[in-house]
């Protein structure tokens, strides 16, 4: 499905290859998440940091697509629903 946050998205390339807190704490993360607003790199929900949902909270960008290689989903955090990716993400993720 499609969610109105998906509507003027414009990813650009991601920050890091990494979860840009973690690489700075030195901590470790599970999966990779990339925010479709910003670029930023955070880490799951299974992770420590929780720091992709950590980024929604602090900035309030609204979708974030799974960094993890040959995944190729999305998530909006406002409306709790997977959503599909935009073509515009595909050349960013793995
Ligand atoms: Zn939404
Ligand atoms: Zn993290
Ligand atoms: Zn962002």
């Amino acid at each position: 499905m499609l969610c109105e946050h998906e509507v003027g998205l414009d990813p650009v390339p991601p920050h890091a290859a990494g979860c840009e807190e973690c690489l700075k704490a030195g901590t470790r993360w599970v999966h990779l998440r990339l925010c479709l607003t910003c670029g930023h790199v955070g880490c799951c929900d299974s992770s420590p940091g929780r720091h992709a949902t950590g980024h929604f909270q602090k900035k309030g960008d609204p979708v974030m697509a799974s960094f993890e290689p040959g995944e190729r989903w999305a998530w909006c955090y406002v409306d709790q629903v997977e959503v599909d990716l935009p073509e515009e993400a595909e050349p960013y993720l793995r």
